[in-house]
C-alpha cells in the first residue's frame, strides 16, 4: 500500500522530476494525449497548480493497463503531503499525511559550541533554534561555556513511523556554572509561552541580543580598548555581535524608532526609545528593514535591519548600544525590569504542569561530555494523552 493504493494492482513508475521537465513531457510517454493533460492541468490550478511541480521532487505513476494510458500521477512536494492527479477522472486531490506526535527527550554537554554539540549529535537545527527561543530572555547564548549542560522535553513528529521534524519544546533546562535555568511551556486561552519555576513569564521586556546565531566579537569596555581602524585607545560603549552580512537584526524590546540615519562612524544605524529610561541603538547595518522609519512603532523581535559593515567596521557585525537614562551602559550587566507575575488564580494550574515537567527533566540523565542523548519515551503516548495527564484545560 502506498498513497492509499494497492501497488501490486498497478504498473508502478517512480522517478524524480528533472529540471525543466513538464507534466506533459512525462504523461505523453504514458499514453495520455495533450487534450487530456491540458484539461487536468486546468482543473488543477486551484488545487495544486502543475506549474508548482519542482525539479528533484519524487513522483509516482500508476498504470493498470498500459494500452489505456496511465491512471494516476502522484507528486510529493514534501514529506507532509502528496498530490494525486487522477488521470482518468481528471480530478486532483491533495492528501495530508497524518502526523503522529510523541514526546521526546534530549540532553547534552557543551564541548565547543552549542551548535556543534547539537548538530554533531544528530539533533536538528530546528530544535537548537527552538531551545534558543525558549531561553532567549534568560540565557546569554553568546556566552555559553564548555561544560554547560542542557535537557529538553519536546514534541517529535513522525510520518509513517519516520521522524519528520520537531514541534514545540515542552520544557527545557539549561545549566551554566552554578545556575539552572528552567523554561516550562504553559498554554491555555489566556497564556501561551514559557515560564520559570515560580510561574514568572520568561518573556522579559528585553531580549539578551539583537541577532541570533552570532558570536560576541568585542565586549563593552568603558575604560577603552585599542581601536583597529582609528589606531588609538577608545572606549567601546557597545557590544559587537559578529554575524554574516544580511543576518536579520531585531529590536530587543517594544519601542518607537527615534533615529534611522547614517554617519561616518556608525554607518547605517537605528535608535529605538523603549520607555523613559531605556533606549537601544544598532550600528553598521547593510540596509534598513522595509517600513522602519523615524516614528515607527516596533515590537520585540521585529526585524529592523540587516548586518553589514557600513561606517567604521572591519567586518560584518552589529554594534549594539544600550542607553539608560541617557548614558551608555553594558546591557549584559544590567538588571532589567522583571516581567509581570502570573495571576494568583492561575498559579495552581500552572504548578501542576511545572511539577510534572520539572520531574521529567530532572530524570533525564546527562550523557558523557559532548554526547547528546536522544530518546523517545514509549510510555508517553501521543500528545493528546499527555496533555490530559497534565490537567491542561
Ligand atoms: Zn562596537
Amino acid at each position: 500500500m502506498k498513497y492509499g493504493f494497492e501497488l501490486n494492482h498497478f504498473q508502478v513508475t517512480e522517478d524524480q522530476l528533472k529540471p525543466n521537465q513538464f507534466l506533459a513531457d512525462i504523461l505523453i510517454k504514458h499514453n495520455l494525449n495533450y487534450q487530456a493533460i491540458d484539461r487536468i492541468a486546468k482543473k488543477a490550478t486551484d488545487i495544486f497548480d502543475v506549474r508548482n511541480l519542482r525539479a528533484n521532487k519524487p513522483y509516482t505513476i500508476l498504470t493498470r493497463d498500459s494500452t489505456q494510458g496511465a491512471d494516476y500521477f502522484i507528486y510529493e512536494p514534501n514529506v507532509y503531503r502528496y498530490v494525486i492527479y487522477d488521470l482518468k477522472k481528471e480530478s486532483v486531490e491533495v492528501v495530508e499525511r497524518p502526523i503522529e506526535t510523541k514526546i521526546a527527550e534530549a540532553s547534552g554537554v557543551v564541548e565547543t559550541s552549542l551548535w556543534n554539540t547539537m548538530v554533531d549529535n544528530g539533533l536538528s537545527y530546528d530544535l537548537t533554534a527552538r531551545m534558543e527561543d525558549a531561553l532567549a530572555w534568560t540565557v546569554d547564548f553568546h556566552h555559553i561555556q564548555k561544560g554547560d549542560r542542557f535537557k529538553l522535553v519536546f514534541e517529535q513528529n513522525y510520518i509513517d513511523g519516520a521522524p519528520a521534524g520537531v514541534g514545540e519544546i515542552k520544557a527545557a533546562l539549561y545549566e551554566s556554572g552554578p545556575t539552572d535555568f528552567y523554561a516550562i511551556r504553559y498554554e491555555n486561552d489566556r497564556h501561551n509561552g514559557f515560564y520559570d519555576l515560580e510561574g514568572r513569564s520568561m518573556e522579559k521586556a528585553f531580549l539578551k541580543a539583537p541577532v541570533k546565531y552570532s558570536r560576541i566579537s568585542s565586549r563593552y569596555n568603558g575604560r577603552g580598548r585599542f581601536h583597529p581602524i582609528l589606531k588609538r585607545r577608545k572606549a567601546h560603549l557597545g557590544t559587537d555581535y559578529a554575524a554574516p552580512r544580511g543576518t536579520p537584526i531585531f529590536a530587543v524590546a517594544d519601542g518607537r524608532v527615534t533615529k534611522r540615519s547614517r554617519t561616518r562612524g556608525n554607518g547605517n544605524f537605528v535608535k529605538i526609545k523603549h520607555d523613559d529610561v531605556y533606549q537601544t541603538q544598532y550600528l553598521h547595518m547593510s540596509k534598513f528593514a522595509q517600513g522602519v522609519h523615524v516614528g515607527t512603532h516596533v515590537k520585540q523581535g521585529q526585524v529592523i535591519g540587516y548586518v553589514g559593515s557600513t561606517g567604521l567596521a572591519t567586518g560584518p557585525h552589529v554594534c549594539f548600544r544600550f542607553w539608560k537614562n541617557g548614558k551608555q551602559v553594558n546591557h549584559l550587566k544590567e538588571n532589567l525590569p522583571p516581567p509581570e507575575p502570573m495571576p494568583e488564580s492561575e498559579r495552581p494550574q500552572y504548578l501542576l504542569v511545572k511539577d510534572e515537567m520539572k520531574n521529567r527533566l530532572d530524570h533525564i540523565p546527562y550523557p558523557d561530555a559532548s554526547k547528546v542523548e536522544l530518546s523517545v519515551s514509549e510510555e508517553a503516548g501521543e500528545i493528546g494523552e499527555e496533555k490530559e495527564k497534565l490537567g491542561n484545560p
